[in-house]
């Protein structure tokens, strides 16, 4: 069995996009074999950490183990939806299910606003789970043509090809494995429809707040709506925080994605893109950010951020149907 393998070499470097979508159908439908939901999770992780790569596309199990705890905790806490297997209790269910106990917190609560260190904590514990039942598993799924991994230096390197593969057809990719996901857990729950749990599972990665991005680029810029250069006054609700590129495009939350805007910029952009002359705009305010090495929590945000990453983004988006424009 490979879910059991500690490391896993790249198999075949160069395969075409038409090879890739046939595995990809395959590991996303009920043709290949799921006991549990962890394949659907670690693609969707694999998705919001798409533009976190380093230059030599690699991930780092934290990474992963991150986004892979916060979809698994807003599906089993957040929306009691606690059967992410066939038979047997899944793991990460337990894991999740005794801190949550052990730390009292309540249902309502979703991942990113439980405290800091008992997040620390339950990615920690979920991080070794995932290595004993998910990585292997998808590697043999894919035949080891889509990433290569590796316990010991827990890195996880994309196949090149299956990046940019995963890139220009993002937003398929998401639709399809949201639905696969969303009709395996109809399988093993009791729930009203499939249309029910597709919203859920579609929102799952999304925060409930942007308000420490917030308070990081009001510590760093001057208080004006990044598009409209109207001062925004410190009255709640005034002042928000905008996806430049859309978040039901880029599923993840960037700092280097994320401006501040008035009340009126953001709900009249809604889920368009921006007139280009902005990117050039979110470029420039991008490397100021980056040169404040001095702050911590911003080096950490910004590690992976290159100029090019933005463009690519902006573009891609276009490619994947956001091509209504906005301007204010
Ligand atoms: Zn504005």
């Amino acid at each position: 069995m490979s879910h059991d393998l500690k490391v896993g070499e790249l198999r075949e470097a160069y395969i075409t996009d038409e090879d890739i979508w046939r595995i990809f159908t395959i590991v996303l439908s009920s043709k290949s074999v799921k006991s549990s939901t962890y394949k659907y999770a670690l693609i969707k992780s694999l998705i919001e950490n798409l533009y976190q790569v380093n230059d030599e596309f690699e991930l780092t199990y934290d990474q992963l183990a991150y986004s892979f705890t916060k979809i698994y905790w807003n599906l089993i806490v957040h929306h009691n939806l606690i059967n992410q297997n066939r038979g047997k209790t899944a793991r990460v269910v337990t894991i999740i299910k005794d801190e949550q106990k052990k730390h009292a917190i309540p249902s309502e609560m979703i991942f990113d606003k439980v405290p800091n260190p008992i997040q620390v904590g339950i990615v920690k514990k979920v991080k070794t789970t995932m290595k004993e039942n998910v990585y292997g598993a998808l590697y043999g799924d894919t035949r080891g043509s889509f990433y290569a991994f590796e316990h010991k230096t827990e890195i996880l390197k994309l196949n090149p090809v299956v990046h940019s593969f995963m890139l220009n057809y993002q937003r398929l990719i998401v639709y399809l494995t949201n639905y696969h996901m969303a009709a395996m857990i109809e399988e093993l729950n009791e729930v009203p429809s499939i249309n029910y749990l597709l919203g859920k599972v579609e929102s799952i990665a999304k925060r409930s707040s942007l308000r420490p991005f917030e308070k990081i680029l009001l510590n760093h810029f001057e208080a004006t709506c990044f598009y409209c250069n109207r001062p925004l006054s410190g009255k709640k609700r005034e002042t928000h925080v905008d996806h430049f590129i859309p978040w039901s495009f880029v599923q993840a939350d960037h700092l280097w994605n994320l401006v501040l805007s008035c009340n009126r910029c953001n709900s009249s952009k809604s889920d368009k893109l921006p007139e280009k002359y902005f990117l050039e705009s979110l470029i420039d305010r991008n490397e100021e950010l980056h040169e404040r090495k001095e702050s911590a929590d911003i080096n950490n945000l910004m590690m992976n951020y290159r100029e090019k990453k933005i463009i690519m983004l902006y573009d891609y988006s276009i490619k994947n149907g956001y091509d209504r424009i906005w301007c204010p």
